[in-house]
């Protein structure tokens, strides 16, 4: 049985600073839409005392919960951890760094009651972000629309609202690497969006290292296309036909003209051409097979080591989206 009206999901991770402050921000909002909401904050295996204070603010408020990882799962997968706990008509998912501000809260649940079942924040400005960040995302997400079938929005980060039936849909999807931003605009149904001015951080630093944007690039592009193993395989066939034209001139050349063609600079670089080509192709082909090994394993998602919600052992299975 749903209970609620809203629930706010908040991943954390190294937060200490940004918590309290958060929480009374949130807390007027929320209260100021529904009596019944539930506030629940994933800690990824924070490493400073971002836990105790989650737990303090749960010790509170009755209507906030916490699901502590047993490690730093990374904030999609603390998302989806989130997501599957959730209990209410719609769920909202914010950061803890006050980057999303809460106010915007009512304006995303009114475009909700409106009818539709999911509404992103788009970005209109980024404060506090470095050029390099910024520009890399910008041109990103357009490579994204490029490669995949369907419409993602751009300048639009996980800070949004979905309806139930959307966090049941995306409960249900089964993959390991998780891409939540495409996975929802994959599943279609009503969207539109609110504009915001995303603020800089409160406290602490981003633990967004370009690695982690990396992996969340490429699981962004190998989840929901194949073209890139298209793009390699018609450069591997361009290639062999150019090759073997050379080769043809060549043979020509030495048996006809009783020329042999001089010169270690073209066999040089034909050879590191090559092997660069090569190197690239596999180095592609590659990233869509680590992905299948991931998900060939069928592990856990992620491990809960403690949590103040109740039923957690059935809530835990019913990653196939079950209403619990
Ligand atoms: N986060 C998380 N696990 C991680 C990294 C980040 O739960 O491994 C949380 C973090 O506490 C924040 C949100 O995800 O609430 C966004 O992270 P961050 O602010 O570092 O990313 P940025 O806003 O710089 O993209
Ligand atoms: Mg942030």
């Amino acid at each position: 049985m749903i209970s609620n009206e809203i629930s706010v999901i908040i991943p954390v991770y190294n937060e200490v600073e940004n918590i309290e402050h958060l929480f009374n921000r949130l807390l007027p909002v929320v209260e100021s839409i529904s009596d019944n909401y539930e506030i629940i904050f994933v800690n990824d295996g924070s490493t400073d005392n971002s836990l105790d204070k989650i737990i303090s603010c749960a010790q509170k408020n009755p209507k906030v919960f916490y699901i502590n990882l047993s490690r730093n799962f990374g904030h999609q997968i603390a998302l989806s951890a989130g997501l599957n706990h959730s209990n209410a008509q719609c769920a909202v998912i914010l950061d803890s760094d006050l980057q999303d501000p809460p106010e915007l809260i009512p304006e995303l649940y009114s475009k909700f009651k409106e009818g539709n079942d999911v509404v992103y924040a788009k970005r209109q400005k980024r404060k506090g972000e470095s050029f390099i960040k910024i520009i890399t995302a910008k041109l990103y997400y357009r490579l994204l629309r490029q490669l995949v079938s369907f419409d993602i929005p751009l300048d639009a980060g996980d800070f949004r609202l979905l309806s139930r039936r959307v966090v049941l849909e995306i409960n249900k999807m089964p993959e390991r690497n998780k891409f939540l931003r495409g996975q929802i605009a994959w599943l279609g149904f009503k969207q539109t969006h609110v504009l915001y001015e995303r603020e800089s951080r409160k406290g602490g630093k981003s633990s967004y290292s370009y690695a982690k944007m990396f992996r969340l690039a490429f699981d962004g592009i190998t989840g929901f296309s194949d073209k890139p193993l298209l793009l390699v395989s018609r450069l591997g066939f361009l290639i062999s036909f150019f090759s073997f034209l050379i080769i043809l001139y060549a043979i020509f050349s030495h048996f006809i003209l009783k020329q042999t063609i001089t010169g270690w600079t073209s066999l040089i670089i034909s050879a590191a051409f090559i092997g660069g080509i090569q190197l690239l192709s596999i180095g592609v082909i590659g990233q869509y097979i680590s992905r299948i090994n991931t998900n060939v394993k069928n592990r856990p998602l992620y491990v809960v080591q403690s949590s103040n919600i109740k039923n957690q052992e059935k809530k835990d299975v019913s990653v196939d989206g079950s209403d619990s």
